[in-house]
């Protein structure tokens, strides 16, 4: 934590600098770009019903895409209006009118044939439905009559039989403090968010490393550190404003490097629509790019320290911050040891990197005096996420890269409302202002004025499969209650989850959308309540941006959709229905109230409080968390930690496969192309090298297969590393096996290994599949 505060936006430079230029050619013409003007364009029309409306939200909301922060066109980086499509695109699920009936009331096996863009685009819900075992569609019920039956059932099971779920689709701090309060009041502690399948290693590694589980600096810092350094981060595709930060970064003379398998269009080039020379010509973003493998950046990090102690052995002073090192941190001597004798065989082998790229980049580090790590899914969806940031943690200590200007450590998030999630107790490990553990369990029993229950809550993963468990066990999923989300596409193994969805008595869907989730069947009934978006809540609320800026979104005139509700007050009626003995315990009546009372559970939030206006915001923490270099450990410094390579099995023959985003929002897809590549969603990205040797020519089919699953695209040859391909996420899913999580902070490994082959090849040698398929299509055609 620590005293300074953040400055405020700072200007551009007005004059260009034509070094930076993709081409002269204005408008990227004849390239694979966005069209940012055509975009635009289509959303405007996409919105004309509801343009007063849809002006409103831009001009006075807290964007509810990335969690890159603005507050209506302006945010505290850069003087200057802030807005992409990202945002625009997302616009439409807050001003669209409601469902129509005809659709709303259809047979659902008519609505099962639509994927969750058709559904997405069916409009809002607008009243409580249900639909029972059996029954083919959903119909109306009352308000009373849903919470009643979600009440009485939640009244019927052991509260272990019970769990919560909030996505981050701009979910408030409002909503996530009266969920997480909520499922305590009511005796359960599965309580989990969007975080887990995200960030959730971040949060985890950054505690241990340095006692605080966020962002350490700000983006203002990216501009005139000595290095950026985006690691499996496409910051210019998910937080598309991040690009005029890159922008100012170099105009400053910052380097900016990236380390991911895939060299990213979008990263290399990007022709940014707010700034002029930018969208005429373009920017050349990244310096430098370091393609790792899949699963190959604990090497690659311990090739880069174990060459940092081999520089200092040489000269004393030129790799590490001694100085930083000795005043604020532990376990330097396990450390060196530990990287030293590691052999460069394994190294390279496992980062994919030669020993002299790995000490271009070493070097490249060595000589700045100030860094900014930044890094995203592609280090904390693995088995080994928390150890992959661990190693990143260990660099920026290593060259007392922390707690100063230009200078920091960041996770940076993709949804607007994720990183107040955890912050704010919906959470199974975390409590208002602390963690889950018998401190802070003592202090929130005596704020709240009931007792919480004292074991141990599942992370989504765990709960999700705890529904197919036996009847009679305690931990059977009987209720689950989710705000947003859908499990089908998010999570690995869609037709294992559907197996688990379809296995609870009751599920709830708060939401403001059908999603295909939301159609699946339940042993008892499937009810669906509509919730208001943000820009809706009375009082407005507040999301917190990955810059630990807490933004206050005000209430916004216009129209509302039927009988949609504010997600917090739907929790309250709800607890108040269970237990209405002690429903005066819940308090929290009305927005400014939960403000007051997120003030007093959790200091950090101290300021919230005093949020009730357009614009208002307040950054907690100060500018940079462990200022000066102190932790906020129990002696005040940070803690080097000597990490183990995972062990990678890729069998001859086959390839480390990932996934990566397109033109969507999180999972939910813009269009089928993406605008910076020219990719389809079923696109196989493959190294031109590794499609020679399969004899694979471009746009061939190919089946891409595990044990686990198939996944049926075409070949599209581009650079990234050998060895290695990426498919489209969530399409990619069903090869990711299921029930593989991080042991510590529980976010399901979401890579594997694969074999590719000719789908003309797959399908001769998979002659028993084949045989069945054309039964089949035979029995449809004689249908
Ligand atoms: S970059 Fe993120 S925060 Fe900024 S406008 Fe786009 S989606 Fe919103």
């Amino acid at each position: 934590m620590g005293a300074t505060k953040h400055t405020g936006p700072v200007k551009l430079p007005g004059k260009p600098d034509p070094k930076l230029w993709v081409s002269k050619m204005p408008f990227g013409l004849g390239k694979i770009k966005p069209h940012h003007i055509r975009e635009t364009a289509k959303v405007v029309w996409h919105n004309r019903d509801n343009l007063p409306y849809a002006y409103r939200i831009l001009t006075q909301g807290v964007c509810d895409g990335c969690a890159l922060g603005v507050s209506g066109l302006y945010d505290q980086t850069l003087e200057g209006p802030h807005v992409c499509t990202t945002r625009l695109n997302v616009l439409r699920l807050n001003t669209m009118p409601a469902i129509r009936e005809e659709l709303l009331y259809k047979d659902i096996d008519e609505l099962r044939r639509m994927d969750s863009t058709e559904l997405r685009k069916l409009g809002r819900i607008p009243y409580p439905l249900i639909r029972r075992k059996g029954e083919k569609r959903f119909s109306r019920i009352t308000w009373d009559e849903a919470l009643d039956h979600v009440a009485g059932k939640i009244r019927q099971i052991d509260p272990k039989q019970l769990a919560f779920y909030l996505t981050a689709r701009g979910i408030t701090n409002e909503s996530y403090y009266v969920a997480g309060k909520v499922a305590r009041f009511l005796g359960t502690n599965h309580i989990d968010n969007a975080s887990r399948i995200c960030h959730s290693p971040s949060k985890t590694a950054l505690k241990r490393s340095i006692g605080v589980g966020a962002s350490t600096c700000n983006y203002k810092d990216w501009i005139g550190t000595d290095v950026l350094v985006f690691w499996g981060s496409v910051a210019a595709n998910n937080q598309p404003v991040s690009t005029k930060y890159m922008y100012a970064a170099k105009r400053k003379g910052t380097k900016i490097i990236m380390v991911n398998p895939y060299y990213e269009p979008s990263m290399a080039q990007y022709w940014i629509p707010s700034i002029a020379e930018s969208a005429l010509f373009g920017t050349k973003l990244v310096d430098e790019v370091f393609q790792v493998n899949i699963g190959g950046d604990i090497a690659f990090m311990n090739g880069v320290m174990k060459i940092w102690f081999e520089m200092e052995e040489y000269l004393p002073g030129s790799a590490i911050d001694h100085a930083f090192v000795q005043a604020h941190t532990n376990g330097i001597e396990q450390l060196r040891a530990h990287v030293t004798q590691q052999d460069w065989t394994t190294l390279t082998q496992s980062s994919g990197l030669s020993r002299e790229r790995i000490r271009e980049f070493a070097e490249l580090l060595a000589r700045a005096n100030s860094g900014v790590l930044v890094w995203s899914m592609g280090l904390t969806q693995h088995r080994f996420g928390t150890d992959n940031i661990t190693q990143v943690a260990n660099l920026a200590l290593l060259r007392g890269f922390l707690g100063r200007e230009h200078c920091g450590l960041m996770p940076i998030r993709g949804h607007s409302g994720v990183q107040g999630s955890g912050e704010m107790g919906a959470d199974p490990f975390s409590l208002p202002g602390g963690e889950f553990h018998g401190a802070d369990v003592e202090r929130m029993q005596q704020l709240w004025g009931f007792e919480l229950p004292h074991w141990k809550g599942d992370i989504v993963g765990v709960t999700l499969e705890n529904a197919i468990l036996p009847e009679d066990h305690e931990r059977k999923l009987k209720v689950y209650y989710t705000s947003g989300g859908n499990f089908m596409e998010t999570m690995p193994d869609p037709d294992f989850v559907k197996q688990c969805l379809e296995s609870v008595h009751i599920r709830v869907h708060q939401d403001i959308i059908l999603n295909t989730s939301t159609l699946l069947d339940a042993q008892e009934a499937v009810i669906v309540l509509p919730a208001m978006t943000r820009y809706e809540q009375p009082d407005g609320g507040t999301s917190t941006s990955t810059e630990r800026m807490v933004y206050f979104s005000p209430e916004i005139e216009g129209p509302r959709v039927g009988e949609a509700r504010a997600e917090w007050q739907i929790y309250l009626d709800l607890a108040r229905r269970v237990k209405p003995e002690s429903a005066h315990l819940l308090g929290c009546n009305d927005a400014p109230a939960i403000r007051a009372e997120i003030a007093q559970t959790a200091p950090n939030y101290q300021g919230i409080e005093q949020l009730g206006k357009r614009g208002d915001v307040f950054q907690w923490g100060g500018a940079w968390l462990c200022e000066g270099g102190i932790c906020p450990t129990k002696d005040g410094r940070g803690q080097l930690w000597p990490i183990e390579l995972p062990e990678l099995r890729k069998p001859e023959g086959h390839f480390y496969v990932t996934t990566r985003r397109g033109k969507q929002f999180n999972s939910m897809i813009y269009s089928e192309r993406d605008p910076f590549n020219g990719a389809d969603r079923y696109d196989v990205l493959i190294h031109p090298q590794d499609a020679a040797a399969l004899s694979l020519q471009e746009g061939e089919a190919v089946v891409v297969y595990n044990s686990y699953g198939t996944f049926q695209g075409r070949v599209k040859q581009v650079e990234v590393k050998t060895g290695n391909i990426e498919v489209h996420w969530p399409e990619g899913n069903p090869l990711i096996p299921k029930s593989v999580y991080e042991p510590e902070a529980g976010i399901p490994e979401y890579n594997t290994a694969v074999i590719v082959e000719k789908a003309e090849t797959y399908h001769a040698h998979k002659d028993t599949k084949y045989v069945e398929k054309r039964i089949q299509e035979l029995e449809i055609e004689m249908e």
